[in-house]
């Protein structure tokens, strides 16, 4: 179907288009995404996924491209801040700062014998016991943060749950830990979270909920998806914005 075709029998709200743009020494893929829901504003968008272009329909590609040139120098910098966020590898030592609800943490390692305990203190999460080599403090850590995952996440989403007038009852939660993507919800209404999402703010794992939630409703994201979004939680664009600037970094371990 022709694009303009497709666009009046309305059954196309997204059309989406790759393109390069040579920023300083690298060729840095762009995905164009024109859609009717937009009307006059471009953005631009450096995340962990890649750089993405949001304009209207109707936008002329020579305003795109003027777009692109313009900000070469901000996405190849963006980039590579983005890079540096992921590269760095945590060493699980004493002064090591470590995400938790939005909030940074130092590492205290105390020394002692028996079983490694987690214990949160002061802006620090404490480790007693025999702490042995960097892989299973790294090990002790990551249970610790399931089972603050697990009790979080439930919380929050039987509370958004009975919140939202198309959810009946609380649906049922899977956790995982995943590098791309936040939170998913099944044909059969079954939502799973990213066990790393427990290291952002409770905003941020409130809005993933609430996303998932919507999908109860709308199977997809139409503009009818994004109105249950706006209405259920309407700041919810500023607690996605927050959780891309902290999702390299939480996702690290
Ligand atoms: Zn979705």
């Amino acid at each position: 179907m022709s694009m303009l075709k497709a666009l009046k029998s309305k059954r196309l709200t997204e059309l989406r288009s790759q393109q390069n743009v040579q920023c300083r020494d690298q060729l840095i893929p762009i995905t164009i995404i024109r859609s009717r829901r937009r009307r006059r504003k471009l953005s631009l968008q450096v995340g962990r996924s890649g750089v993405v272009l949001r304009a209207p329909f109707t936008t002329p590609a020579t305003d795109i491209d003027m777009m692109l040139s313009r900000h070469r120098d901000w996405i190849y910098e963006r980039q590579q801040l983005l890079l540096k966020q992921q590269g760095s590898v945590l060493r699980y030592e004493s002064g090591e700062q470590h995400d938790y609800l939005g909030e940074s943490l130092e590492l205290v390692i105390v020394a002692g014998s028996g079983r490694l305990t987690v214990e949160r203190g002061d802006a620090c999460l404490i480790l007693r016991g025999d702490a042995g080599d960097a892989a299973h403090i790294s090990r002790t850590l990551q249970q610790w943060y399931l089972r603050q995952a697990q009790q979080l996440f439930a919380a929050r989403l039987s509370l958004w749950a009975a919140r939202l007038p198309w959810v009946e009852g609380a649906p049922e939660l899977r956790l995982r830990r995943m590098r791309s993507r936040w939170g998913s919800c099944s044909a059969g209404g079954r939502i799973c979270l990213n066990t790393h999402l427990v290291k952002a703010s409770q905003n941020c794992i409130d809005y993933v909920i609430v996303h998932e939630l919507c999908h109860l409703q709308e199977f997809n994201h139409s503009p009818r998806f994004y109105a249950l979004m706006a209405a259920a939680m309407p700041e919810w664009r500023q607690y996605k914005a927050e959780l891309e600037s902290v999702g390299a970094r939480i996702v690290r371990e």
